[in-house]
């Protein structure tokens, strides 16, 4: 499994990381990006099997993003933001999106959402 990690916050992203290795997933490579911009570019270049994305960020925002990757990949992506609103919520699902996470999440949230994307 290679999964990519798109948000703004280094931090996040590294809290992102151990909260997968905690929930006990086997992963072979992790991916990061620092926007949607950045993700778009990685995905051209590089295949991943799942997407977990910020909705808050610069440049590329979440939503976009999703839209974006959706006019060329299918890859599993789930939001992991603090827009708990149900209409943001909706909204990123009818864009593509696979699912969502809200923070802060534990590894348990995380086993529970991703399970499913790690066979
Ligand atoms: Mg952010």
């Amino acid at each position: 499994m290679r999964v990519l990690i798109v948000d703004d916050s280094s931090v996040m992203r590294k809290i992102v990381t151990r909260g997968l290795r905690q929930a006990g997933f086997k992963i072979d490579e992790i991916l990061e990006a620092g926007d949607g911009q950045q993700a778009m570019e990685v995905l051209g270049q590089e295949q991943v099997d799942l997407i977990l994305s910020d909705w808050n960020m610069p440049n590329m925002d979440g939503l976009t993003f999703v839209k974006e990757a959706r006019k060329s990949i299918q890859t599993p992506i789930v939001m992991v933001t603090t827009e708990g609103g149900e209409g943001k919520v909706q909204e990123a699902i009818n864009s593509g999106a696979n699912g969502h996470i809200k923070k802060p999440f534990t590894p348990e949230t995380l086993k529970g959402t991703l399970g499913k994307y790690f066979g």
